[in-house]
């Protein structure tokens, strides 16, 4: 991955005060990168920016919009994560409530881990993430190598 990440940004519903404090407090950080959110997250987060920065500030920060999560904005984050163009994601999924897209967020989850994509799922492991020196320099991250199983045998 480039110095300039692509940052998938997301928070359940009782968890978006959570992400958007996150995203203030780090707000001169993350303009140096881009960030692809879901639908509702990302309306928020944009609202929150162009009212604590300056206009010339918020106009360098790039916010991508994808459907809200429970209208498809998981599955669109996951097939991007599959095309190699989300480098990080921060998902503060909510563990006191279930969603009406469960299975969906457990597939989002699912697919950072195959393709190996940094993931934090709560302000320390965010925070313990965005202070590492990788977060601005480049990084080749190792991916499993799956061909054996691409190439199995599947008896007919
Ligand atoms: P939202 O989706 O940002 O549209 O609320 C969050 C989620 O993926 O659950």
């Amino acid at each position: 991955m480039q110095s300039k990440k692509r940052i998938a940004l997301v928070a359940h519903d009782n968890r978006k005060q959570d992400l958007t404090e996150w995203v203030e407090f780090n707000a001169l950080k993350l303009r140096e990168h881009k960030i692809i959110c879901t639908g509702t997250t990302g309306k928020l987060l944009e609202q929150q920016l162009q009212f604590i920065l300056d206009p010339d500030d918020f106009k360098k920060f790039e916010v991508k919009k994808l459907k809200s999560g429970p209208l498809g904005g998981d599955q669109q984050l996951g097939a991007l994560i599959v095309e190699g163009e989300i480098d990080l994601m921060i998902f503060f999924w909510d563990p006191m409530q279930p969603q009406p897209h469960d299975v969906d967020v457990k597939a989002l989850l699912r697919i950072t881990v195959l393709y190996n994509v940094p993931t934090a799922c709560n302000r320390s492991t965010a925070d313990f993430l965005i202070s590492s020196h990788l977060f601005n320099e480049e990084y080749h991250q190792k991916v499993k190598d799956y061909s054996s199983y691409i190439n199995r045998e599947v008896k007919m």
